[in-house]
This record gives C-alpha cells, sequence and structure tokens, in this order.
C-alpha cells in the first residue's frame, strides 16, 4: 500500500515474547509470531521484522546495547522509524544507551514490552505493540519508550513498577505524549537534525555503588580498583558519611585519574551536592560530578559512551554537563559557587 510508513520491528525478548516454560516464563516467541497476535498493524504500518536476540532482559549487557545501536545504523535509511521489543526490567538502560549511541535523529525509535506475556488472555502486549508502531509512524523523532498508553523519552525513564501495567515512569521531565484510543496526542516534540550521528564504542568498566548508613570505604576502594568511574547513590541531594574515610578514598581516586559521579537514591528532583556540609567539600574542593536530574540509569549509560571517547578529565566533565537528549536540564548548576 503507498503512503504507508516502513516500520522495522527488531526483535530482543523479554515478557512480552514469553511462554510458560517448567522453569518460568522465558522468551520464545519469534517477532513474526508476536505479529500475529495483532493483526491490524497491517492498517496502520508496513512491518518488516528482525530478530536480532530472544533473551529476558536480565540478561542485556553492553554489548547487545552495541548490537542493537549497529543493527539500526546499518538499516536506518531503508525504514521510517523501528520498533525494539524488549524485556521490561533493563529496557531503561537500553533506552538510554540508544539514546547516546544514535543522537539527534529524525526518525522514531520506539522500545515497548509487556508485563504479561502476549499469548496471555489478560495482557498489556497488544496494546502496547500497536501503540508502539503507531508511535512509530508519527513524526516522533529520536528514542523513546511507549508503555501503558504513554510515551516517555528514551533518556528520562525508570521501571517504578515491577507488576502493574503502568510500569514506566518519565523522571524529572514530562511525558513526551499519551495515547488516547489509538492516537498519538504529542505535548513535547524533540529537536532533532537531519541525519543520527551513530556511535560505536562504550567503556563498561562504570560501576554503581549504594550508599547504606554506616558503609566506610572499603566497597568503594574495590569498586574503583577495577573500575574507570564510580557512581555513588548517596542520600537526599547528595553527601557521603563524613567518617569512613571516603573523602581519602574519592581523592586518591580522583589522583589516579578514576571518574567519580554523585547522585541520590531519591527517585525525583535530584541531586544537589554543594548544599549541605556532609556534600559541599566534595563538590567545592574534590570537584566530584554530580547527576542533577538525570536517572540513574541515564548516568551509567552516558559515563559508558563518554569513557568510551575519553579519558581526558575536562572533556568527560563538559560532556557530561551537555544535555543529550534532554537527559539533564540543570546544566546551570555547573560550576555554580556557593
Ligand atoms: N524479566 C522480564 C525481562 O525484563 C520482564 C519483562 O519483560 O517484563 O525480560
Amino acid at each position: 500500500m503507498t503512503g504507508m510508513k516502513k516500520i522495522l520491528l527488531i526483535g530482543t525478548g523479554g515478557t512480552i515474547a514469553s511462554e510458560v516454560t517448567d522453569g518460568g516464563l522465558a522468551p520464545e516467541l519469534t517477532t513474526e509470531q508476536l505479529l500475529a497476535h495483532i493483526p491490524a498493524i497491517s492498517q496502520i504500518c508496513r512491518v518488516e521484522c528482525i530478530q536480532l536476540l530472544n533473551l529476558d532482559s536480565t540478561n542485556m549487557t553492553p554489548g547487545h546495547w552495541l548490537l542493537l545501536a549497529r543493527c539500526i545504523r546499518d538499516r536506518y535509511d531503508g525504514y521510517d522509524g523501528f520498533v525494539v521489543t524488549h524485556g521490561t526490567d533493563t529496557m531503561a538502560y537500553t533506552a538510554a544507551a540508544l539514546s547516546y549511541l544514535i543522537q539527534g535523529g529524525p526518525k522514531p525509535i520506539v522500545l515497548t514490552g509487556a508485563q504479561k506475556p502476549i499469548g496471555f488472555d489478560s495482557t498489556d502486549s497488544k496494546i502496547n505493540l500497536a501503540d508502539a508502531f503507531r508511535c512509530a509512524s508519527e513524526d516522533l523523532p529520536g528514542v523513546s519508550i511507549v508503555f501503558n498508553n504513554r510515551v516517555i523519552l528514551g533518556t528520562r525513564a525508570k521501571k517504578t513498577r515491577s507488576k502493574s501495567f503502568q510500569a514506566f515512569s518519565s523522571i524529572n521531565y514530562p511525558d513526551l505524549g499519551v495515547l488516547r484510543d489509538g492516537v498519538l496526542l504529542r505535548y513535547i516534540r524533540q529537536e532533532h537534525g537531519p541525519a543520527p550521528v551513530f556511535y560505536d564504542a562504550l567503556d563498561t568498566r562504570v560501576a554503581l555503588l549504594k550508599l547504606v548508613p554506616g558503609m566506610g570505604r572499603e566497597v568503594a576502594d574495590f569498586l574503583l580498583e577495577r573500575n574507570d568511574a564510580l557512581i555513588i547513590e548517596s542520600f537526599g541531594v547528595g553527601g557521603l558519611p563524613e567518617q569512613g574515610g571516603f573523602y581519602g578514598c574519592l581523592r586518591d581516586a580522583m589522583a589516579a585519574g578514576k571518574i567519580i559521579v554523585l547522585t541520590t537514591q531519591v527517585e525525583n528532583e535530584g541531586s544537589d551536592v554543594g548544599i549541605y556540609h556532609v556534600g559541599h567539600a566534595l563538590k567545592h574542593d574534590l570537584r566530584v560530578l554530580e547527576a542533577y536530574d538525570m536517572t540513574t540509569e541515564a548516568v551509567v549509560a552516558k559515563l559508558m559512551w563518554i569513557l568510551g571517547q575519553t579519558r581526558k578529565r575536562g572533556r568527560v566533565e563538559q560532556l557530561f554537563y551537555t544535555p543529550v537528549a534532554m537527559d539533564i536540564l540543570w546544566p546551570a548548576g555547573y560550576g555554580r559557587e556557593g
């Protein structure tokens, strides 16, 4: 049919493609089998399929993110949009990673999945998949997650419910749009260039440490010996315990060229490390980086993307605070005094 958009469906697994096995739910269905569940798609767009992976997303790695980015790069000119079916558990990481690996493109790259397999009577798979195709056929540039009628920017998504159909939230940023009875109502439109810039390297030596009260420097030392960057999810707007030797640990690590980023365990509103005494010296003397309003998923992926290009501290800092796909809105905080 002429006039219809041509969309590539890339299957990677997840609950949406899962079936009941003796060992629990496992991804078994192919992309063609998924499509067979929603014949009405043929009235929305033309679909071609690739079965790139068939994994529970718990088993996804940064190597798979690169594979996915290359799959889209190699076929970018041949399609109007892309739908990636993916497990929900690590979908927010993949969405963030794709946002850094494929920047500024005009075409939609839509991730979706489900909390219940497509073969179950009560499933969110069909509506999510149909909505994803509708969005991939629209003027919706860049990477997004379409789930439970909502469109969430790829750098802002977080899985915030483990069972309900409304699995994802947009953190510190509004939804891009909403689907009502299959019609996309778009609130925000991403800016884009004429063609995306593709990247093809990630440094996976990035570790994440969640602070608990009373923790000392030992775990941080361990992680810093084995990684190039350490993200510390601290408390509230950010800070580290004044006992336990953290300050010395971080000073030594930074002298050895490691990158330290402070973020917060609090889901909304982000960090502001300089505010309290427990953070002030980290920010102003050590000059650790901080996440501000970025999600932890985006910080992990962004650091892997940055360290895949450079180890120069000044350049790392500059790239970290430069917004990519609206991942950070508080660069005004960068270098702020006080
Ligand atoms: N464990 C599944 C996965 O992430 C969960 C899901 O898809 O909802 O692959």
